[in-house]
């Protein structure tokens, strides 16, 4: 099975004894309240989702990631993970602090090895590629704050989220791949309820690999994408009632979307690989919002990093309907011209349901687009189809 990236998976897990202690001993340190967001990401990187990353970055990896897309130790990284603080932390700027949930309950601890201050805008340029507070994933990194806390974390207690029972960490998905027997294992990143095109590059993969995992982002989403929770039950659905058994791992990913494109396609492989995957999907504008980016972007950025990261990225062009084909297809497979062709999205297929239409069948699988109309909470109309 591939390696994780940087050779070893991460485990930063507070073990039970040491947590007793610690809780014990909480009033004599310092802590911090941190968003849901923040306690995600702890959990990716003490789980080793994110290795080889061992804590939030510093300032040194920081800009590293930013201007040279790697960590100063070399390993190819192309998204800040940082613990944003709006204020200046009135903590120490080294030893140990606990971070807590906004109930009070300890979480984690970090071992404090700088407080400094990020230059958003610079940061915002280099990894969106924009300043703009027009793109939702560079709003939303403002909005977290100019301060910054870079240290190692440790794990002491998962976060209470409503779809815990559907997250794997690394160390099952690698167990599962190997008790199912599957070697070429085909990742499928997504933030959406599935469509025809989504499954059409899911089909893909599961005829090029020995088994398909799906691995759908529940963590922060710009509003207008649908609740992580429909998301899996559409999953659910499609995978129970359409692909082979066995054939297919669902697991959720808790991390937050970050819409940074091309560098977002690379922190989406690199995760894919940590989870044991040898291959990963990345179709048109991966990652992207709006205009912001270059469609294939996504595609060009894999020749360019400083080193090969070692997952074998398949690359996919613009997937549509056909009329002609009478199918969904690609530039790769249909001859036919542009008008023939209707290009699926899931923006066209939300404004259909929030008008009270249902989207022709061709674009979403019926089961599929009932579940997304009654998260709508409105009642099915049939029109024209
Ligand atoms: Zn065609």
């Amino acid at each position: 099975m591939l390696k994780p990236h940087g050779g070893t998976l991460v485990s930063r897990i507070v073990p039970e004894r040491e947590k007793k202690i610690i809780l014990e001993e909480s009033h004599f340190y310092p802590s911090l309240e941190v968003d849901e967001e923040v306690l995600m990401d702890v959990e990716n990187i003490a789980t080793g989702v994110f290795s080889p990353l061992k804590g939030f970055m510093g300032s040194e990896d920081l800009l590293s990631v930013a201007h040279e897309m790697k960590l100063p130790d070399g390993a190819v990284w192309t998204i800040p993970v940082l613990l944003q603080m709006k204020e200046k932390p009135d903590i120490p700027t080294d030893g140990r602090v606990l971070l807590k949930d906004t109930k009070g309950m300890f979480r984690a601890v970090v071992d404090v090895k700088e407080v400094f201050r990020i230059d958003l805008r610079r940061i915002a340029g280099l990894v969106w590629g924009t300043e703009s507070e027009a793109h939702p994933g560079v709003r939303h990194f403002y909005s977290k704050g100019e301060w910054a806390v870079g240290g190692d974390v440790w794990l002491l207690e998962e976060i209470e989220i409503p779809f815990r029972e559907w997250i794997l960490r690394p160390e099952d998905t690698r167990r599962i791949f190997e008790y199912r027997g599957w070697k070429r294992i085909v990742g499928f990143q997504t933030r959406n309820a599935p469509h025809r095109a989504h499954e059409y590059l899911q089909r893909l993969g599961l005829e090029m690999g020995d088994g398909l995992f799906i691995n759908p982002i529940l963590g922060w989403k710009k509003s207008d994408d649908f609740d992580s929770r429909i998301i899996l039950r559409a999953y659910e659905l499609l995978t129970n009632s359409y692909y082979p058994k066995g054939r297919v791992l669902l697991s959720g990913l808790a991390t937050s979307m970050r819409y940074a494109g091309p560098r977002e396609a690379v922190f989406h492989a690199i995760i894919r690989k940590n989870f044991g995957c040898t291959h990963f999907i990345v179709g048109r504008d991966h990652a992207g919002v709006g205009n912001f980016y270059d469609p294939y972007a996504a595609h060009r950025i894999f020749d360019n990093l400083p080193e090969d990261i070692g997952i074998e990225i398949v690359r996919v062009s613009a997937v549509f309907y056909c009329s002609i084909c009478e199918c969904m297809a690609s530039d790769k497979s249909c001859g036919h011209s542009e008008e023939n062709r209707i290009y699926v999205s899931m923006t066209g297929i939300r404004d259909m349901i929030r008008n009270g239409r249902v989207p022709p069948s061709n674009v979403i699988r019926p089961e599929v687009a009932d579940l997304l109309i009654q998260s709508y909470g409105k009642t099915r109309v049939h029109v024209g189809e």
